[in-house]
């Protein structure tokens, strides 16, 4: 595959964002800042055999969630995603045919939110695919959604549903099976194609006050990071998690996908029980699933706690391990 061949097959023929001076084909682009705008900045890697398999996952796919994770980072601090960068190494069993699919797929997502493809860096590698994705965004001025600003008696709350995309994978790993019953096809969506919360991040950008996080790495960790860093402690309720009706159906014990499994890259955060009423309105009316999961109490230690059958336990931080068993 020769590099530079690549590098012309992969240049969009068109770009979506007007700020945009200089995209690929020069020694690094060059775009206007917007006025009055923050610029958010992510960036995310994915290796092959740890965070993705050609065997469970299409090269679309694994494009399409290389990107998507990273705009879920946009997400979690409120923002829009403008532009991508990507860093691909290629291993010998890595032909044209795979590299292309990786940013179609790529590029589907951005087009949904109107980003440009502005520059990267192709080099070969001996045995995996790695895949890093950059990601820059903006946010008006002073709206963005930090983790550090949850206070007592503020309501605890999540984005669309939890543990479907840890039970996609493990669909995938044949460690559950399906029955009739169960629309299996949602969870192995929610697990190859996560959609990012972008329209729920805008909403909770216009508010002021509050924290959020993606669910990466699982509610238990995101809503630990959120205690620590505002060195409160936050209580949640297992029976109000919103998760899909199948869920139960697949494992005895699926309250632990919808603590640990994370990879749902919905959002999770806290805002002032005052505006509470008005946000889920705003959410209701742009179609955006949204759940009161609990509450932030006094702020002695950073923990967090889970109301279970009348018990109350220290959710601990412990993420899910991918491939791992
Ligand atoms: P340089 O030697 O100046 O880094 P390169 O040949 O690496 O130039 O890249 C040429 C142009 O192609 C640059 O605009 C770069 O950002 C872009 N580019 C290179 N590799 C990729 C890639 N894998 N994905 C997207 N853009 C890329
Ligand atoms: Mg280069």
């Amino acid at each position: 595959m020769d590099e530079f061949d690549l590098i012309h097959r992969i240049t969009p023929k068109e770009t979506h964002q007007r700020s945009l001076i200089m995209g690929i084909g020069d020694d690094a682009s060059v775009y206007q800042p917007q006025s009055h705008c923050e610029e958010v900045v992510c960036v995310d890697t994915m290796v092959e055999h740890v965070h993705f398999r050609f065997d469970f996952s299409s090269p679309f796919e694994i494009g399409f969630k290389a990107l998507a994770v990273n705009v879920s980072d946009i997400a979690a601090m409120g923002g829009t995603p403008k532009y991508y960068l990507v860093s691909i190494a290629i291993p010998p069993h890595g032909d044209e045919t795979i590299v292309t699919a990786l940013y179609e797929g790529m590029k589907a997502l951005a087009d949904t939110y109107h980003m440009d493809l502005i520059g990267g860096d192709t080099v070969a590698t001996r045995s995996d695919f790695v895949i890093t994705v950059t990601v820059i965004g903006e946010v008006p001025e002073g709206t963005a959604c930090y983790r550090h600003s949850a206070q007592s008696g503020d309501v605890v709350f999540v984005t669309g549903e939890l543990g479907s995309s840890a039970a996609g994978l493990s669909l995938l790993m044949n460690e559950v099976a399906p029955t009739k019953a169960v629309d299996a096809a949602f969870f192995l969506e929610r697990h190859k194609k996560p959609q990012p919360h972008i329209a729920a991040g805008h909403i909770c950008s216009s508010f002021p006050r509050v924290t959020l996080n993606d669910v990466s790495d699982g509610l238990a960790s995101e809503l630990n990071e959120i205690a620590e860093a505002s060195q409160v402690t936050i209580e949640i309720e297992a029976n109000k998690l919103p998760i899909h009706p199948d869920l139960p159906m697949l494992r005895k014990d699926w309250l632990e996908w919808v603590l640990f499994g994370g990879e749902d890259f919905v959002l999770t955060g806290t805002i002032p029980e005052a505006n509470w009423g008005r946000f889920e309105k705003k959410c209701r009316q742009e179609n955006i699933q949204i759940t009161r999961i609990g509450q932030v109490k006094g702020n002695q230690a950073a923990s967090v706690l889970l109301t279970h059958n009348n018990q109350q336990t220290v959710l601990m931080k412990k993420g899910y391990n991918h491939f791992k068993k």
